[in-house]
């Protein structure tokens, strides 16, 4: 009590200060303090509540209204803004993707806010900007995450984000539903291509670097957004592979496996969360107190904004049967953490939630706190200041050297899996058939989030944006590529034989068209088999068989494999992959990519990198039955270069280290081969003996270098025996003594680590 009389008089001060000194001396603390005390409690529902554009809109698409038509109905924004006092908005209108639409859009939200609510209070608008802007027309679409971290250069992950949040504000949007910090251990789940593969590290390092390409220039610069780190937590791991069903993660192996690179982020400074839509162990996490607060706030420290994922909360009431009520569904969420909830498409949160404050369900405190969180983010973005699509910001939209970073991006992830008798690269002379449904569509490059949620409408992308037929006529000569692509995923695929026979060589586009989230959810990983019969028909012109994956998810392909003299892994890379692929085939760019994640060989064995030791089994019984347990069509870590590489005397400082140690790890790298290129030196780690059972090896750390043919360096890595935690039999980070080996290549270093 004398806590609250304390602090309700430094507010009385405040509040009489704020007459006498100019706005800026105050704190943004202080500030929404002042802003808080003045606000009725409707407007705290209204600012926890979040709509879709729709739901304001004269129409889903208004592509077709009367030209200088505006695209918002007054009569709803004056409902959800004005009447129910609704605080965020959020998605792209089909008809207003460019950048003059959203500055309209935009606009329009802003003057009714703060023209017509008690206390101006503007809207915090967000968007999905997933690989790039997804829904502005003319900005620039890079490679997925899944590429991304194959190119083990975390710069890429800053670029995307740098030119994400560049033309995200310019088009008057300070919010962005990224970075995805899932991690991609399931490939079955259609979200796989979000994410930054199946390792911590990598998801770590990369999404970190992400959060600091959106907001370390400020997030009230016009070049800066606030980012959203999701799905918290434990969304990536579907028991089914279906999209958003349930998950069962033991808490020790949710938090060495999936909490970490969301706490690196907290630390980072991330300033928003969007929270998993599944269940994980039987709760659905919109209603997981223990997740949302005692781990969130409690353990990790985050103090921003918790936003639900879409329609979340009405889930827990219609789909996960945790609520009888809607009501109820309500007062489980705010109560259990949610700041905001997306409801989206009507305005039920609102009366519901203030029902429940009203009733004494849900008490101020909890609402004033996630209000508090609202508005603080909306002061920090600079939205009171000028809520408004700045027109400086233009300057950062569509600028050419963003296509350089994009194609730079691609190039960088290519990943070459296999390449017999070193067919790759071919000359830039050669005849090639071009045949495969990835060959001749752009939307096949480019996976979902792609200009429409789906990405799959072709009408959608660029004239400009090639696809693999014009890259390759580009550099080969439009003589010397016979194309004979259907773009169809779901047509028959064959080819006409005799033009077919002039070839050199046959360049098969195969993988997967785009898909976002549930459209996504399939029920076998292997590939489709009309693109297998494909591949079977080519190879039997006898020519040499180059497979190009254009895929978001590894599809298995054992059976076909052996007919495939060279296969690129391409991911989907987006706007200048055609290019980058182009390039990769003919020489001009030495793939350097590794995959972020185990290619599984068999849909039903998937075991990954870093499997225990009885998942690499190889056990003899009495009847001399053996199995091998990582048996991966290509490993973790896999990718092939047109030049070699030798590793050699890998060292360590020291052979007996305590905790507060730091281990320098040295090793020599050549350039064995004829080419310029680059390579990842991996450092992996394996625990001998620990009271859990340890992982054969982990990966700590990597380094991307560039070597001339013959050139050697040194390559050396620091390593703290606290990054050999784990999490102990008690659910808590421990550090255990005893033998650990370091591993790079196929060098092997061991250490003591004494306690
Ligand atoms: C997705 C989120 C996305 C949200 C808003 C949901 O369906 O799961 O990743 O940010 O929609 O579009």
């Amino acid at each position: 009590m004398k806590l609250y009389l304390f602090f309700f008089s430094i507010l009385i001060a405040l509040f009489s200060c704020q007459e006498q000194t100019p706005k800026t001396s105050l704190t943004i603390n202080e500030k929404v303090q002042v802003l808080l005390q003045k606000m009725s409690i409707e407007e705290k529902v209204g600012q926890m509540t979040q709509v879709n554009i729709t739901v304001v809109a004269k129409q889903n698409d208004v592509s077709n209204l009367a030209k200088g038509e505006h695209a918002l109905d007054p009569e709803k924004l004056r409902q959800a803004i004005v009447d129910c006092k609704v605080g965020s908005i959020l998605n792209a209108l089909e008809g207003r993707k460019e950048m003059e639409g959203w500055h309209e859009v935009i606009t329009d939200i802003q003057k009714m806010a703060v023209g017509n609510t008690p206390n101006k209070i503007p809207v915090l608008f967000g968007v999905d900007a997933i690989h790039g802007a997804t829904y502005i027309f003319g900005s620039t679409l890079f490679p997925h995450n899944i590429g991304i971290a194959a190119s083990r250069n975390t710069q890429h992950a800053y670029n995307v984000a740098v030119v994400t949040a560049k033309e995200t504000r310019a088009s008057g949007v300070p919010w962005n539903f990224d970075p995805v910090f899932d991690i991609g251990r399931t490939p079955l789940w259609p979200r796989f291509p979000e994410t930054y593969g199946e390792d911590v590290v990598l998801s770590t390092d990369f999404g970190v670097a992400s959060v600091k390409g959106y907001q370390d220039r400020g997030i009230d610069d016009l070049t800066g957004v606030a980012s959203c780190m999701k799905h918290y937590v434990g969304y990536s791991k579907p028991t089914s592979g279906w999209d958003r069903t349930p998950a069962s993660i033991p808490e020790r192996e949710l938090r060495e496996y999936y909490l970490p690179q969301f706490h690196a982020a907290i630390k980072a400074g991330a300033k928003t969360l969007m929270i998993n839509s599944g269940e994980v162990n039987g709760i659905p996490t919109h209603a997981n107190k223990y997740i949302l607060t005692d781990v969130l706030r409690g353990e990790m420290g985050f103090t921003g904004l918790a936003v639900s994922d879409w329609q979340d909360i009405i889930y827990l009431y219609t789909k996960h049967k945790v609520a009888a009520t809607p009501k109820e569904a309500v007062k489980m969420a705010v109560l259990a953490g949610v700041d905001m909830s997306m409801v989206p498409m009507d305005l039920s949160f609102y009366d519901l939630l203030l029902e429940l404050v009203k009733e004494g369900e849900v008490p101020i405190s909890r609402i004033d706190e996630a209000v508090t969180r609202i508005l603080t983010l909306k002061m920090e973005l600079g939205l009171f200041d000028n809520p408004f699509p700045d027109p400086k910001a233009l300057d950062n939209y569509k600028r050419p050297e963003y296509k350089a970073l994009a194609l730079a991006g691609a190039e960088e992830s290519m990943t070459l899996l296999k390449n017999d008798n070193e067919l790759l690269p071919i000359s830039s002379d050669s005849k090639i058939l071009l045949i495969g449904p990835g060959a001749n569509n752009k939307s096949s490059l480019h996976g979902c989030w792609s200009y429409s949620w789906q990405g799959n409408e072709e009408d959608k992308y660029p004239e400009t944006t090639l696809t693999l037929k014009d890259a390759f006529e580009n550099v080969l000569g439009v003589d010397n590529v016979i194309c004979q692509s259907v773009s169809d995923y779901d047509s028959p695929m064959n080819f006409i034989t005799p033009s077919a026979s002039e070839a050199d060589y046959v360049v098969i586009c195969i993988g997967e068209n785009a898909y976002a989230e549930t459209p996504g959810s399939i029920k076998d990983l292997n590939l489709d088999s009309r693109q297998k019969s494909l591949v079977q028909n080519a190879k039997s012109l006898g020519k040499p068989v180059i497979v190009i994956l254009t895929e978001g998810r590894p599809r298995v392909l054992n059976d076909i494999e052996p007919l495939m003299n060279a296969v690129l892994m391409a991911y989907w890379p987006s706007e200048m992959g055609a290019q980058a692929i182009v390039n990769t085939v003919v020489g001009k760019n030495n793939p350097s990519g590794k995959l972020p994640f185990t290619y599984p060989r068999y849909t039903g064995h998937q075991v990954l990198y870093d499997c225990k030791y009885t998942e690499l089994g190889l056990e003899d019984t009495q009847g001399g039955f053996k199995y091998s347990g990582y048996t991966p069509q290509w490993g973790f870590g896999h990718g092939l270069s047109y030049t070699s590489f030798e590793f050699s005397d890998m060292a360590i400082d020291k052979d007996t280290v305590v905790a507060s140690d730091t281990l320098l790890i040295s090793v020599e790298v050549k350039n064995t081969g004829l080419r310029m290129g680059k390579t990842a030196v991996e450092l992996y780690s394996r625990d001998l003996v620990a009271s859990i059972t340890p992982s054969y090896r982990r990966l700590r750390k990597y380094q991307k270098i560039e070597l001339n043919p013959n050139e050697t360096r040194s390559v050396e890595f620091k390593l703290s025996p606290q990054e050999l935690q784990f999490i102990g039999i008690d659910n808590r980070w421990i550090l255990e003594e005893g033998s650990f080996e370091l591993l790079i290549d196929d060098l092997v270093q061991g250490f003591y680590l004494k306690k």
